[in-house]
C-alpha cells in the first residue's frame, strides 16, 4: 500500500476505540488516524491525541474542548478541538477521512454514522444500535452513498468472513440455508431467575469472555445484545428472522456460523478478541497482525453448544418479535433497551425489569412506518418516555 489509510476513529476512548488504536499502532506504514472523538473522558482523549496525534478531536461539550484545546497546545500539537453532535457528523464525511470506525455507544452513533455512509466512506460498523434503530433507512443510504459497511461485531464479522463473497440478494440464491449467531450466554447463564433478581451492575458488568463497555455488557447479560444483533444480521445480509438462529456457545471460540444447502457448515474461530475483527474491518481484503494470541485447540479441549433459555432471557424473544414487526418496533425496542439499561446501571431499576420496560413499551406504542430519519427520532422519543415512566413505576 502507498498511501496510508485516514482513519476517523468515532468514540476512540471506548473499548472498541481503544482496541482500534491497538491494532493501528502496530501498522503505522498502513494507517493514519485523522479524527478521535470521545463525549466526556477528556483526560484519556488527551493521552490518545498526544500518541496518535490526530487532525481533528472532537468532544462532548464546547467547555471540554477549550480545555483539550489548551491542553494540546501545550504539548506543541496543533489538532483542530470541536464540539457537539454536528462536528461528530462533520468529521465522519471530511475528504481525509478513508475509513470511520463507529464506535459510539447506543442511538447517539446514528447520525454520525449516517454522515460517514452518505459520504461513501469504507465504514467499519460496531455501533449495532445504528443499523437496529434505523435499519432500512439506513442501508438505502447505504446504496445511495456507494459506501462500503463492514461488520466489527464479532458475529456478524465472522458470518461475513462465511457467506459467498457476493451474498447481496435472496440467501437462498447463493445457497444459504441459514445463519447461526453464536452467544456466549453471559455472566448469568446458569443462575435461576430468584437469583438474577438480586444481581448487581457489578455483576453485570463482569462478562466471562469478553472486556466490553458497560451498556453492551448489561445487554449481554440481559442477552438483549444477541436480540441486537439478530436485527444487525437481517439488515446487514438481508436475511428474514427465519434464517436467523440462535446457539449458546459458552467458550466464544465459534464467533458463529454459515449453513449451506449441501449440508456445509462455515465457521470462524479465534480467542475472544475484538482485535481480531477489528484487524479484518481495517485491512479488508487483506489480512494484518492482530497482536491476537492464537487460538490452541488443545488447551480450549472441547466446545460446547445449548439452546437459549427463553424464560430466564425473554429479552432475545422480545427482539425476534420487533424484527417480524417490522417499522418502527425495533427503534422502540432499541431505544427502551437504552432507557432501562441506563436505570439498571444508575440503581434505579431491577435487572429483571429491564425486558418488562422493554415488552410494555412494545406493548402500547403502535408500530409506525418510517420514512425518513425526523420519524425515526420520533419513534425513538415516543419509546424513551414510555420508559423512562416505566422505569419510575417500577423503580
Ligand atoms: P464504550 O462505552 O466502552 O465506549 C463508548 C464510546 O462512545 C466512548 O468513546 C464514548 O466517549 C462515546 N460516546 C458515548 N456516548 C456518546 C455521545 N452521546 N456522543 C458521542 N460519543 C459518545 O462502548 P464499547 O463497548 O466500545 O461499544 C461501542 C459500540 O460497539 C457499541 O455500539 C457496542 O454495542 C459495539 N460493540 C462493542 C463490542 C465490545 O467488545 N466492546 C463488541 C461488539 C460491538
Ligand atoms: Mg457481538
Amino acid at each position: 500500500m502507498t498511501t496510508r489509510q485516514g482513519l476517523a476513529i468515532l468514540g476512540a476512548t471506548g473499548s472498541i476505540g481503544q482496541s482500534t488504536l491497538d491494532v493501528v499502532s502496530q501498522h503505522p506504514d498502513r494507517f493514519e488516524v485523522i479524527v478521535l472523538t470521545a463525549n466526556s473522558r477528556l483526560a484519556e482523549l488527551s493521552r490518545l491525541c498526544l500518541r496518535h496525534r490526530p487532525r481533528y478531536a472532537v468532544v462532548g461539550s464546547p467547555e471540554d474542548a477549550l480545555k483539550l484545546e489548551k491542553a494540546l497546545r501545550a504539548a506543541g500539537l496543533a489538532t483542530e478541538v470541536l464540539a457537539g453532535p454536528e462536528a461528530l457528523a462533520q468529521v465522519a464525511a471530511l475528504a481525509e477521512v478513508d475509513s470511520v470506525m463507529a464506535a459510539i455507544v447506543g442511538a447517539a452513533g446514528l447520525a454520525p454514522t449516517l454522515a460517514a455512509v452518505r459520504a461513501g466512506k469504507r465504514v467499519l460498523l460496531a455501533n449495532k444500535e445504528a443499523l437496529v434503530m434505523a435499519g432500512a433507512l439506513f442501508m438505502a443510504e447505504v446504496r445511495r452513498g456507494g459506501a462500503t459497511l463492514l461488520p466489527v461485531d464479532s458475529e456478524h464479522n465472522a458470518v461475513f468472513q462465511s457467506m459467498p463473497a457476493d451474498y447481496a440478494g435472496a440467501l437462498a440464491d447463493k445457497g444459504v440455508r441459514r445463519i447461526l449467531l453464536t452467544a456466549s450466554g453471559g455472566p448469568f447463564r446458569t443462575m435461576t431467575l430468584e437469583q438474577m433478581a438480586a444481581v448487581t451492575p457489578a455483576q453485570a458488568c463482569a462478562h466471562p469472555n469478553w472486556n466490553m463497555g458497560r451498556k453492551i455488557s448489561v445487554d449481554s447479560a440481559t442477552m438483549m445484545n444477541k436480540g441486537l444483533e439478530v436485527i444487525e444480521a437481517h439488515w446487514l445480509f438481508n436475511a428474514p428472522a427465519e434464517k436467523i438462529d440462535v446457539v449458546i456457545h459458552p467458550q466464544s471460540v465459534i464467533h458463529s456460523l454459515v449453513e449451506y444447502a449441501d449440508g456445509s457448515v462455515l465457521a470462524q474461530l479465534g480467542n475472544p478478541d475484538m482485535r481480531t475483527p477489528i484487524a479484518h474491518a481495517l485491512a479488508y481484503p487483506e489480512r494484518i497482525e492482530a497482536g491476537v494470541t492464537p487460538l490452541d485447540m488443545f488447551t480450549i479441549g472441547q466446545l460446547t453448544f445449548e439452546r437459549p433459555d427463553n424464560q430466564r432471557f425473554p429479552c432475545l424473544l422480545l427482539a425476534y418479535r420487533a424484527l417480524r414487526a417490522g417499522g418502527s418496533a425495533a427503534t422502540l425496542l432499541n431505544a427502551a433497551n437504552e432507557v432501562a439499561v441506563a436505570a439498571f446501571l444508575g440503581g434505579q431499576l431491577p435487572f429483571l425489569r429491564i425486558a418488562d420496560v422493554i415488552k410494555a413499551v412494545l406493548d402500547r406504542i403502535p408500530v409506525a412506518g418510517l420514512s425518513d430519519l425526523d420519524a425515526v427520532m420520533t419513534s425513538d422519543a415516543e419509546a424513551r418516555t414510555a420508559a423512562a415512566a416505566c422505569v419510575a413505576a417500577w423503580s
